[in-house]
């Protein structure tokens, strides 16, 4: 742990926000944090001297009197502390009684991407050698789960491709779409805006201006949901006009003749009708990223999260692969990973229900059996549910899943799945379990908070109520854990140890600040005591025993040991096969991941069916996501004074010119209703978005704006389709 100075420790650790893995030195006394400071730029490659705001300030919550500090059970509707004894008594005997009863498919875990490397990997292997359930999964389902799709079939690893400091910011050129990254990856979008300021070319396509596009050579708003049209339209106009990068294409890709057929009806007049681009503004960007040598694609949620989200990651690739950026420093895809650990313990260790640890599929018979080998049980070799359908699969509440459960135009809707950890070409990989052949009975909840996060959260409460028995490990009573059979008492990153993963696969140390309030205990320490109940000795002496057994499991983390790390402080990338192997900076120098190392074009086209568009009686298109000061679900800043001071409150963003025209004045209290339910929040007039398009962020409890968007899902991945819901907007009236 930290050294310790006057009871002051202080840890050299990474920021436990976002993806962009800031590293700093963080002080803690007394279970408070004091604050944080920069640490050696030699070791903190993401960030040198910077943080924003939530790292600098708003660590406040792990001192926060709200903390669960003992476990809690239900009895006759109400919380009542119980010691760990008991607690996990209850747990192992609940456990065991629903999967003797009802089978071990009835059971499911989800893991949480603000849990170490080491912790999830734990939480899967409870899933899969203790319960036995195929059913694990976590928030990555919600955020990237269609990029990660996407760059499995094209270039094989799911994952951002290139560097933040060598490549991010040296680039050329930048197409950022679907990005707040202002305020969703402050200092990732520092480096972008210096070194468009040094000269480099920003286009940023949206239909939300924010302030990045503020710095854009070219900002061109987008009608919701269309993205494919403009990217096929540049394609196409790129491919037209001779502008591709033809050795390239020639001797690193393949399919491109179907790429150029698919893209042959957008052209410059379809794309504007579509998707409302200019002509001269796509074809300024398309023939400026074409030529540029170097070019960075940086995507986020807002081209993920739609009901075609694989289709619209696929595009990009498309895009980028076309123009050669790829396998060279200075370029590449830079989808922005939201959380710290998503990438590393929402991906890389596999709590996913078609992936064990690494991207090897469950359905692999060679991978299963290495499994078998180190575990005693042989994992379950069937796909499991996703997080997004397990609320479909209680059975008193029964099914909502709209989207497709079955094939998809595709072949198959586990396109992510491969052989070993290699890319894709086979996307119907495995027969897979649907909320209608699952009887959900009991639920395992890591950090995740699915009463505020999943869409249409009347439905996930419901659920959530229904289960037989439903265990929440966690830091606060969160809305979830309200519905907990069992609450325990869980540790916050600024105090344990173990490894986190960043948006660009660097692998870093977290260190302990504080100790953690009353007993509350690390995830690694309670998932290993339940074990132990329920028959399974894990023995495991520390979290660097733990990533010893990943090292021998998980090939793209073969070398990355935690003395590597101790001794080198600006961690390691992967793939790192062994312990000589120095990690990977950029990816697909040499080769794609694929067995013969070709990347593929995979041709992506605009849904017809899904694209509802506004109707008289829902006229405004709805977009859900950050602001700075906010994370997530808010469990951790809503209890930060400094988030609460800045941003106390929900709101909705109109544009004064709608908000003119129904009579609503900045600051007042508005109706928004959809077809699933309606909220209550306060008007923010700015003209951030165009006219008959709203946004809510999706931090709050009241006016959650999960009330109103709806199950609709990318049926290659269930992602949920957050960035389009048709609503009303109303004044309240006099009431
Ligand atoms: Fe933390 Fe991200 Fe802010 Fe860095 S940019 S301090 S990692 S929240």
């Amino acid at each position: 742990s930290g050294a310790r100075k006057r009871n002051i420790t202080v840890a050299d650790t990474t920021c436990t926000y976002c993806g962009v893995g800031c590293r700093f030195n963080l002080y803690g006394k007394d279970g408070e944090i004091l604050g944080t400071r920069p640490a050696d730029p030699e070791q903190t490659p993401a960030n040198d001297f910077s943080t924003c705001v939530k790292g600098k300030f708003e660590y406040d919550f792990v001192g926060s009197d709200e903390r669960l500090t003992t476990p809690l059970i239900r009895k006759d509707g109400e919380f009542r502390e119980a010691s760990w004894d008991e607690a996990l008594e209850r747990i192992a005997e609940r456990l065991t009684d629903i999967r003797e009863e009802y089978g071990a498919d009835s059971l499911a875990v989800t893991s949480s991407s603000k849990a170490t490397n080491e912790e999830n990997f734990l939480a899967q292997k409870f899933a899969r050698q203790v319960l036995e359930t195929p059913h694990v999964d976590n928030c990555t389902r919600l955020c990237h789960s269609s990029t990660v799709a996407a760059l499995k079939q094209t270039v094989g690893y799911g994952a951002m491709t290139n560097r933040i400091n060598e490549d991010i910011a040296e680039t050329d050129c930048y197409l950022i779409t679907g990005s707040n990254t202002t305020e969703s990856h402050p200092v990732l979008a520092t480096r972008i805006v210096q070194n468009v300021r040094d000269g480099a070319d920003l286009f940023v396509f949206d239909p939300r201006q924010m302030t990045i596009a503020d710095h854009a050579d070219q900002y061109t708003r987008t009608k919701p949901g269309t993205d494919i049209a403009w990217i096929n339209g540049m394609i196409r106009h790129i491919i037209e006009e001779d502008l591709y990068d033809e050795e390239f294409v020639e001797e690193r890709t393949k399919h491109f003749d179907e790429l150029r057929e698919t893209v042959d009806p957008y052209t410059l007049e379809m794309v504007e009708d579509v998707s409302g681009v200019a002509p001269d503004d796509l074809v300024n960007a398309a023939e400026t990223i074409a030529q540029s040598d170097t070019c960075v694609y940086g995507w986020a949620m807002g081209l993920t999260q739609h009901s075609h989200g694989t289709q619209n990651a696929l595009a990009i690739a498309n895009l980028g692969l076309l123009c050669g950026h790829l396998g060279k420093p200075r370029s590449g895809f830079s989808p922005f990973r939201g959380q710290n650990n998503v990438q590393g313990g929402g991906g890389d260790m596999g709590p996913i229900p078609n992936n064990l640890p690494g991207y090897q599929s469950v359905t692999d018979e060679r991978v299963l059996d290495a499994f078998e080998e180190v575990w005693g049980v042989r994992p379950p070799n069937q796909v499991g549910l996703r997080i997004t359908e397990m609320f479909s699969a209680v059975p008193t509440v029964g099914q909502t899943v709209s989207g497709g459960t079955g094939t998809d135009a595709y072949g198959g809707d586990y396109p992510e799945s491969g052989v070993g950890d290699r890319g894709t070409d086979d996307p119907g990989a495995g027969e897979g379990y649907t909320p209608e052949n699952v009887d959900l009975r009991g639920m395992y909840i890591v950090g995740e908070n699915p009463a505020l996060s999943e869409p249409d959260i009347d439905h996930a409460e419901e659920a959530l109520a229904a289960l037989d028995f439903l265990v929440v490990q966690e830091l606060f009573m969160t809305e979830t854990a309200k519905h907990a059979d069992v609450v325990l008492p869980a540790a916050s990153l600024a105090e344990k140890y173990g490894t986190v993963t960043n948006t660009e696969r660097r692998i870093q140390l977290v260190r302990p600040a504080v100790d953690s309030p009353g007993e509350a205990r690390t995830d690694a320490a309670i998932l290993q005591a339940l074990a132990g109940r329920m028959g399974f000795d894990w023995n495991y002496e520390s979290p660097a025993e733990i990533m010893d057994e990943i090292n021998e499991l998980v090939p793209i983390y073969g070398g990355v040991t935690h003395e590597r790390l101790e001794a080198r402080e600006n961690g390691l990338q992967w793939p790192c096969w062994d312990e000589d192997h120095p990690g990977t900076p950029y990816l697909y120098e040499n080769e794609f991941h694929f067995d013969d190392g070709l990347a593929r074009f995979v041709p992506s086209e605009l849904p017809e069916e899904d694209f509802p568009g506004p109707s008289e009686e829902y006229p405004f298109t709805l977009s859900t996501g950050r602001v700075l000061y906010h994370w997530h679900t808010g469990s951790m800043t809503r209890r930060s004074v400094a988030a609460m001071k800045q941003v106390p409150e929900s709101f909705v963003s109109v544009h004064p010119e709608a908000a003119e025209r129904l009579g609503i004045a900045d600051d007042e209290y508005v109706r928004v209703e959809s077809r699933q339910g309606e909220i209550v929040v306060r008007a923010t007039l700015e003209e951030t978005s165009g006219p008959d398009v709203l946004f809510i962020p999706m931090h709050f409890v009241h006016g959650a704006v999960n009330k109103l968007t709806k199950e609709e899902f990318d049926p290659q991945t269930k992602i949920p389709a957050y960035k389009v819901t048709n609503v009303r907007l109303e004044p309240l009236g006099e009431e």
